[in-house]
């Protein structure tokens, strides 16, 4: 077979650790006997990054912008013990952090279901898919402690030197707190216009709430921000290709969510998409099963494995132990990219591949084999419990009966 060739480079960030090792196994394996693979290379590795001073973070952020489609392997965020683990000169900064930051995007994380693996919520049949807003609110917040007899007021000076005062609250019986939040109607924006084309790309309801009844100016906002963008550049788009915008309250979304069986993006406030992705990602099963993709407003996608980067996998295998660790978010995060070049670029046996993969990925699973986190999950009668390597010979046996 001719190996398919890719017009276009896509931006490859390779990471650290567990899922470095994946990495190279996932394209000596998978990708490379059958693709003639047109990357642009960055590592991310740890060392790397810290050689260049996160320059290479930053370019590879830059890069992705350019190529429009990037795949990303995790990545150390250090931390105290990083410090001295890998003798750095910083404690960088996260490089999925920098990278949202320059692409001004949001993540969507959606779990991969597969037959045996029941959700925790047994009405879910479909893939629930999260979107994080990223930017704001209690995360950027300014908070103090406040003395009893004390008066607390808001006070907004405009360009011209005018106060606007509110009063927050007179503290006359006891000590209290208090908390500063704001948000600006520009990321609100980018957060709605990545949600619709998420949307229409992927062809699925959006959903979005806020508690605009009790946060009459401040959560009315995103309603409204939301709102205007989708009845000006949305609404017809949305019409055509058969899918809705759904606006309601958290508590009312939260409880319609449960009752659902999935099959829908659901935008969520930072604070809300903090709390509302661990409970989903948990009901649905491994977060080896959690991909993740960064969108930016202007369409630029990003596609990553929703775990890190496994580190006491990686210290096994360091030991010569062997190991057992689920690939299939980070072979999803390739195909993604994958198939989402392909259409960039009309190339569709490219797409067809990207797509194949998936299938082999998922019927492997289905049909018994799997890595132990999945053995754990699964009530399939007969399961096959494999080592890292094996789980990706397994995968290429079947791929290369759908090709
Ligand atoms: P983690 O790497 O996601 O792993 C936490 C635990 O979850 C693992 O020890 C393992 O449980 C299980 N697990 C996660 N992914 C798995 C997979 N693919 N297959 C099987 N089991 C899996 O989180 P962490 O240990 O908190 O973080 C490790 C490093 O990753 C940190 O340095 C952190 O900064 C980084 N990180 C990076 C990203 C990113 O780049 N997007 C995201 C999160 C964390 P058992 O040990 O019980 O088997
Ligand atoms: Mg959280």
């Amino acid at each position: 077979m001719e190996k398919i060739k890719m017009p276009t480079p896509l931006v490859e960030m390779d990471g650290d650790e567990m899922t470095r090792i994946i990495w190279k196994m996932i394209k000596d394996i998978l990708l490379t006997p059958y693709i003639e693979l047109n990357t642009e290379y960055y590592d991310l590795g740890l060392t790397h990054r810290n050689e260049t001073d996160d320059q290479v973070t930053v370019d590879s952020a830059n890069a992705t912008k350019k190529y429009g489609v990037a795949v990303k392997c995790a990545t150390i965020t250090p931390n105290a013990q990083r410090m001295t683990e890998y003798d750095l000169k910083e404690m960088w900064k996260s490089p999925n952090g920098t990278i949202r930051a320059i692409l001004d995007g949001t993540v969507f994380r959606a779990p991969i279901i597969v037959k045996g693996i029941t959700p925790l919520i047994p009405t879910w049949k479909k893939p629930i898919t999260i979107a994080r807003h990223a930017y704001g609110d209690v995360y950027k917040n300014t908070e103090l402690k406040v003395a009893k007899g004390s008066r607390a007021e808001l006070v907004v000076t405009d360009e011209n030197g005018n106060e606007t005062r509110e009063l927050i609250h007179n503290f006359k019986s006891s000590d209290g707190i208090i908390q500063g939040l704001h948000n600006l109607d520009e990321s609100i924006g980018s957060f709605a216009r990545s949600c619709f084309n998420f949307a229409l790309d992927v062809k699925q309801d959006l959903w979005f709430a806020t508690k605009d009844t009790i946060s009459k100016k401040y959560d009315h906002r995103f309603k409204d921000i939301f709102a205007e963008i989708y009845e000006k550049e949305y609404k017809e788009k949305f019409e055509n290709a058969d899918i809705e915008y759904f606006y309601t309250l958290i508590d009312d979304a939260v409880a319609r969510v449960v009752r659902s069986e999935g099959g829908y993006i659901w935008a969520c406030k930072n604070y809300d998409g903090d709390v509302m992705s661990d409970m989903v990602a948990t009901a649905f099963g491994s977060l080896g099963m959690m991909t993740s993709v960064l969108v930016s407003p202007d369409g630029v996608y990003e596609y990553e494995a929703a775990h890190g980067t496994v580190t006491r996998h990686y210290y096994k295998h360091l030991k010569g132990e062997e190991t057992s660790t689920n690939s299939v978010a980070t072979i999803f995060a390739w195909s993604g990219a994958l198939k989402k070049r392909g259409q960039l670029d009309g190339a569709e046996d490219l797409v067809a591949f990207a797509e194949k993969l998936e299938k082999a990925t998922v019927q492997t699973i289905e049909e018994g084999v799997m890595t132990g986190d999945l053995a754990v999950l699964s009530r399939l009668p007969d399961k096959k419990k494999v080592n890292t390597e094996q789980f990706l010979l397994e995968i290429k046996e079947r791929l290369e009966k759908l090709l």
